[in-house]
């Protein structure tokens, strides 16, 4: 029997690496669901590879433009369209074994909530949902009994060194960080282009979150994560900056012992090790060579340099609805920068004054979640705007 499998956010960075693995695999696997933002035409070619039995599509013009385009041969596959934000809770909704979440933002929110209201097993790559609705999300897992299997490095790390180790308490979580391309950087940072952002150093991910590391609000988002996914106080996981990324993240138990995960930083050992699970397959990503690494370093963030990690740290620590709020207004301000908006700086500044003016009700039903996520994001566009006039 395969493994069917539905992918949301095909045509993205993570779909891209999915399909990879899948397609070493192909007769451990079946496509069931493939999505797309707006990238239509490459949604098409992945359809005629992979005969999914349904396909969503969030953007509504690109779905006017794909039914024209496509509409026919939809049809004489009798492949089930979906369109619209509901696409993805939609397709979540169709039968499969596994749903990857590979989409940006807070638009997998009700995605993850239907899957796992249906007791299904989701890789979660879409971190975002889970900062803004942590606890929903524990209560569902434990109410509904399905399972996420992180795809995030850091998080898939920390999975492997938990696995078999049942019950055991964990003393300490370490959460490393690259610190992104501007770590070392001595120059003004309210001066950086966004292609210089996008540099990574070591990964090579989407655009929204290769901002995020840049800015360190992705650790901060991380840290979130890693606390609804095992159930660790937040003071119990550390953030340690660890250049080389080699490390991907270790967990300290009672005894002092530290296990970690290592390998050469390559999103397709994460994305393979989510969507085979619990099996490892082979997987061909470069060896690690320890004796030609020679050392690893760690060292503290700098929490200074780096507002951003310590808005997310403060949003984490007030709970409720600031998470909602913190992730929707870094989104905005992300996607201004990237639009050459504002400066790289004012991201996190867009971010601050979002969380000054937010009034915590305190409550982490979706409603309010919801809400506070849209009353993030108009705020976030009326500090942009009033940072374009200055
Ligand atoms: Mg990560």
């Amino acid at each position: 029997m395969k493994k069917k499998i539905t992918l949301l956010g095909s045509t993205g960075s993570i779909g891209d690496s999915a399909l990879k693995v899948l397609d070493r695999n192909r007769d451990a696997f079946e496509v069931v669901g493939l999505s797309t933002e707006s990238n239509i035409e490459k949604l098409y070619l992945q359809i005629k590879k992979w005969k999914p039995r349904a396909v969503g599509i969030v953007n509504p013009s690109a779905y006017a433009q794909f039914i024209k385009s496509y509409g026919s041969f939809i049809k004489a596959q009798k492949i089930k369209l979906f369109s619209g934000v509901e696409s993805l809770e939609n397709l979540a909704e169709q039968k499969a074994d596994l749903i990857l979440s590979g989409v940006v933002g807070g638009v997998g929110i009700k995605a993850l909530l239907t899957a796992l209201k249906l007791g299904r097993t989701v890789a979660l790559a879409n971190k975002e949902s889970l900062v803004m609705a942590g606890e929903l999300v524990r209560q569902c897992l434990k109410r509904y009994g399905g399972k996420i299997l992180p795809v995030d490095s850091e998080h898939s790390a920390m999975f492997q060194c938990l696995e078999g180790q049942n019950g055991n308490s964990i003393h300490k979580i370490i959460l490393t960080a690259s610190g992104g391309p501007f770590y070392r950087y001595s120059g003004d940072l309210s001066k950086v282009t966004v292609d210089y952002a996008l540099k990574h150093p070591n990964w090579i991910m989407g655009k929204k979150i290769t901002i995020d590391s840049a800015t360190l609000m992705n650790k901060g988002l991380e840290k979130i994560e890693a606390h609804y996914l095992f159930g660790v106080p937040l003071k119990r996981i550390e953030i340690l900056i660890h250049r080389q990324s080699i490390i991907h993240s270790a967990v300290e138990f009672e005894d002092g012992s530290i296990l970690a995960q290592l390998s050469h930083p390559d999103m397709c050992l994460p994305i393979q090790y989510a969507l085979t699970y619990p099996e490892r397959k082979p997987c061909p990503i470069a060896r690690l060579n320890l004796a030609r690494i020679k050392q690893l370093d760690f060292e503290v963030p700098d929490f200074k340099r780096f507002p951003a990690l310590n808005l997310a740290l403060l949003a984490a620590k007030s709970g409720g609805t600031f998470p909602a709020a913190l992730s929707a207004s870094n989104e905005i301000a992300v996607y201004a920068f990237l639009n050459k908006r504002i400066r790289f700086t004012e991201i996190a500044s867009v971010v601050e004054q979002v969380l000054e003016r937010h009034k915590n009700t305190g409550r982490t039903d979706l409603e309010s979640i919801l809400f506070a996520d849209q009353w993030a994001r108009s705020k976030a566009e009326e500090t942009i705007r009033k940072f374009e006039r200055n």
